[in-house]
C-alpha cells in the first residue's frame, strides 16, 4: 500500500489531484462506516438496505460528473471511477446502486433530457429522495437490445406504453424508470416512467445468488398512459442507451478493481498470519506466485482505467476502449475472487471474509452491461473491421 493506505504499485496517486485523493477518502470513509459493518449480513439475508440511497446522496455518490446546478458532483471522470472503485471494494451490489442511479438514469436525463426534465428530476436523484432504474433488457431482448418488442403509441395527449423488462437493478425500490421503447415507425426512444402511473409494476426477482443487497425485479407496463412530456427529446435510436452503458461501463472497469483489491489485501494479510507446516503460507512459492498474479493484474487494471479516464475527460474514449477495460477488468477480479478464496482455504468459504460475496456478485457483474463474450467481439470488430456477432 501508499503513503494513502492504498494498494497502489506503480504509484498511480501520483498522476491523481489533490481533489481525486479527497473524493476517493471521503467515499472509503463512508465506504467503511456505512456499507463494511453491514454488508455480510445484508447479503446473507437477501436485503436491500433501502436507507443507503439518502446516505449515498449526502456523500455525493450519485452523478458526481453531472454539473453542480442540477445537484450534481460537477467533478471528472477519474474521481468517478475512484468513487465506483471505493464503493464495488465495499460491495458491487452497492455500486450497482449507485451506477444505475447516476449512468443510467441520471445520465440520460441530462444528455437527452429537456431543460424542464432536468430541472425535476436530477435534484432529487442526486440527493437520493428519488431512486431510479433503467430498463432496456428484456426477457427476450438481453444481448441483442436492438430486437426489443416494448412500445409506445402515439394517443395525441400521451404515449401508450406496452412490454415488459427484465433483470432491472433497483426496479423494486424505484419512483423512476428510464425506459427505453420503439414508437409506431420502430426507433427506440426514452421515456420517464414513474411509479404510480396507472398500470405500471415493479415485480421483484428473488433467490438470486449475486448481488444479494442490490434489489432487482421486472417493469411490466399495461397500458400506462405516459404524459408526452416524459420522452427524451433529445435522443433517437439504439444509440441512446448505448450512450448510457458507455457511462455505466466505464464505472464498472475502475469499480471490479475495487473487489479485487479487497480480495487481494485479505490474502495478502491472511497468508502472512496463517501457519501450516510451521510458517506462514505466504512463504510457500505457490502462496507467493498468486498475490504476485494478482497484484500484477491489478496494477495492469489501474493503469489502463487511468488512462481511460484521461480520455474519457478529453472526451476521446471510444466505446470499444470501454469494452475492453470493463471486460479486462471483471474478468481479472473474478479470476482474483477465486485464487484469493484459496489462499484462505475452508475460512474462505464463510461470511468472515469478503471473496465470496465479491465472487458470487462479480458473476452477475461479468453479464451485465454487455456480457464477457460481448465485449471481445466488440474488441473483435473493432481491430477486424468485421461484426461477429450479428
Ligand atoms: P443472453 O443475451 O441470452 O446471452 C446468453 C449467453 O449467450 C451469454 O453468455 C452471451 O455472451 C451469449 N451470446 C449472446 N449473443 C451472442 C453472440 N452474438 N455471440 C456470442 N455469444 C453470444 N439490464 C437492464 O436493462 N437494466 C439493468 O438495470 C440491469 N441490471 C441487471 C442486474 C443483474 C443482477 C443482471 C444479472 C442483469 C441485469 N441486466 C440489466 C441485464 C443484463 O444486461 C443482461 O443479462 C445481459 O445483457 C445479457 O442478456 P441475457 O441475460 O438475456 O443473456
Amino acid at each position: 500500500t501508499n503513503a494513502n493506505g492504498f494498494t497502489d504499485y506503480f504509484d498511480l496517486d501520483g498522476l491523481l489531484t489533490e481533489e481525486h485523493i479527497l473524493v476517493r477518502q471521503s467515499i472509503r470513509d463512508f465506504v467503511k462506516k456505512e456499507i463494511n459493518p453491514n454488508i455480510e449480513r445484508w447479503a446473507q439475508e437477501g436485503h436491500f438496505p433501502s436507507e443507503i440511497v439518502r446516505k449515498f446522496g449526502d456523500v455525493g455518490a450519485f452523478g458526481p460528473t453531472i454539473p453542480t446546478e442540477y445537484g450534481g458532483g460537477g467533478l471528472d471522470y477519474i474521481s468517478y471511477g475512484l468513487i465506483m472503485q471505493e464503493i464495488e471494494r465495499g460491495d458491487s451490489g452497492m455500486r450497482s446502486t449507485a451506477s444505475v442511479q447516476g449512468s443510467l438514469v441520471m445520465f440520460p436525463i441530462y444528455q437527452y433530457g429537456s431543460e424542464e426534465q432536468r430541472k425535476k428530476y436530477l435534484p432529487k436523484l442526486a440527493s437520493g429522495e428519488w431512486l431510479g432504474c433503467f430498463g432496456l433488457t428484456e426477457p427476450d431482448h438481453g444481448s441483442n437490445p436492438g430486437g426489443m418488442t416494448t412500445n409506445i403509441k402515439d394517443m395525441g395527449d400521451y404515449y401508450l406504453l406496452n412490454g415488459a423488462k427484465l433483470w432491472i437493478s433497483n426496479s423494486p425500490e424505484c419512483q423512476v424508470a428510464v425506459v427505453w421503447a420503439k414508437n409506431e415507425e420502430g426507433r427506440i426512444k426514452g421515456l420517464i416512467v414513474e411509479r404510480g402511473m396507472e398500470g405500471f409494476t415493479t415485480p421483484e426477482i428473488h433467490n438470486k445468488w449475486s448481488l444479494r443487497a442490490s434489489c432487482t425485479g421486472e417493469l411490466v407496463f399495461d397500458n400506462v398512459k405516459v404524459p408526452k412530456e416524459n420522452l427524451l427529446p433529445n435522443i433517437d435510436g439504439l444509440k441512446g442507451p448505448l450512450g448510457c452503458l458507455d457511462s455505466a461501463r466505464f464505472g464498472i472497469a475502475w469499480g471490479a478493481i475495487g473487489a479485487a483489491i479487497d480480495c487481494y489485501e485479505s490474502a495478502l494479510k491472511y497468508s502472512l498470519q496463517r501457519e501450516q507446516f510451521g510458517k506462514p503460507i505466504a512463504s510457500f512459492q505457490l502462496q507467493q506466485k498468486k498475490l504476485a498474479e494478482m497484484i500484477t493484474e491489478i496494477t495492469k487494471a489501474q493503469l489502463m482505467a487511468w488512462r481511460l479516464g484521461v480520455l474519457k475527460n478529453e472526451g476521446k474514449a471510444t466505446s470499444a476502449q470501454i469494452s475492453m477495460a470493463k471486460r479486462n477488468s471483471v474478468d481479472m477480479a473474478l479470476h482474483i475472487a477465486r485464487e484469493a478464496r484459496q489462499i484462505h482455504g475452508g475460512m474462505g468459504i464463510t461470511g468472515e471474509y469478503p471473496m465470496m460475496r465479491h465472487m458470487m456478485n462479480l458473476e452477475s457483474v461479468i453479464t451485465y452491461e454487455g456480457t464477457h463474450d460481448i465485449h471481445l467481439l466488440i474488441t473483435g470488430a473493432d481491430i477486424t473491421g468485421i461484426q461477429a456477432f450479428k
